[in-house]
């Protein structure tokens, strides 16, 4: 289940893109224009509280708005945005652009809602991450506890010493901590005590086939038993049907994402639909 961000997906691109000869020179270089002209955008997905079938945040999820290819999913160009390095200035503009978002929905009268941000390996691993992310919460004024912080697995079991030292800084700020896509890395759950987290995120890979497979059932109820047990937040992803959200409410897992309560929006929907669901609210 462990996923492959590899170099594959250079390859996969090219085919999807119906470009038949751009190298990845011409990508690497399509990639930091694309960062210089602006043409990456962010997507919200809600976040729903399935005891007050709220919306309680959205996760960020970038898009390359290319101007001729069209809207580029992550999977197509985060892995070598991590290869090359451009990841940094790509995750610092992912972090600024959410905070400008935030401050934007606030002014417009919407209920804080906290936002996700997913780091990527290359991020969670520079010396001084936490005085960046600090600079980010200033220059654009947007509080830090509005905000989570999703890491992985393997991220964080890289080397554990400096782990706890940047989630400790991160922590400091006023942020919150994921582990996105649990379940598919190699936790040693020891840490999930030692580790200042705050949420686990059940891959969707369990909750894909949750009701016909009983081992994926065990797995995601045993996650967020523990989870409640060392009172962590627990959310399932990638939910897609009405079956799957009553047996995950009968696991006493009541935050979900997944496309049965939306897909990832541009902002504007997303405020949109945050605007009709708190009208439709008024109305009952
Ligand atoms: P993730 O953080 O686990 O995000 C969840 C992914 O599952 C998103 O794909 C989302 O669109 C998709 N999803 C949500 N609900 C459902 C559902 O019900 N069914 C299915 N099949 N899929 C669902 P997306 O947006 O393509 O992002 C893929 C991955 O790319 C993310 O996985 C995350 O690892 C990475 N990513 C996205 N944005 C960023 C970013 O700003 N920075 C970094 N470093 N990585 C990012
Ligand atoms: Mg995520
Ligand atoms: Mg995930
Ligand atoms: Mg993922």
């Amino acid at each position: 289940r462990v996923k492959e961000h590899g170099r594959n997906s250079v390859r996969q691109f090219i085919p999807e893109m119906g470009v038949t000869a751009i190298s990845r020179l011409n990508m690497e270089g399509a990639l930091r224009r694309g960062l210089d002209r602006g043409e990456f955008v962010l997507h919200y997905q809600a976040k729903i509280d399935l005891r007050s079938h709220k919306i309680i945040g959205a996760e960020a999820l970038v898009r390359w708005q290319h101007p001729q290819i069209g809207l580029i999913h992550p999977i197509e160009f985060i892995p070598l945005a991590e290869e090359t390095g451009l990841i940094l200035p790509l995750g610092e503009w992912v972090l600024a652009e959410a905070c400008r978002q935030q401050i934007a929905w606030q002014k417009l009268g919407l209920p804080a809602l906290k936002l996700a941000i997913n780091m990527s390996s290359r991020q969670f691993r520079q010396e001084d991450l936490s005085e960046r992310v600090a600079a980010i919460f200033s220059a654009t004024g947007a509080q830090p506890a509005h905000f989570i912080l999703e890491l992985t697995e393997s991220m964080v079991m890289q080397d554990v010493e400096s782990t706890l030292v940047t989630l400790r800084a991160l922590k400091n700020l006023g942020v919150a901590l994921s582990l996105d896509d649990f379940g598919t890395g190699y936790s040693s759950l020891s840490y999930l005590r030692k580790f200042p987290i705050d949420e686990l995120k059940i891959d969707k890979s369990f909750i894909n086939d949750i009701h016909e497979n009983p081992d994926d059932a065990a797995i995601a109820s045993a996650i967020v038993a523990m989870a409640l047990s060392l009172g962590l937040q627990v959310v399932a992803e990638g939910v897609e049907t009405k079956e799957q959200v009553e047996l995950l409410l009968g696991m006493q897992c009541h935050q979900v994402q997944g496309y049965y309560f939306g897909r990832p929006m541009d902002a504007n929907s997303f405020a949109n639909r945050v605007q009709s669901s708190l009208a439709g609210e008024r109305d009952e």
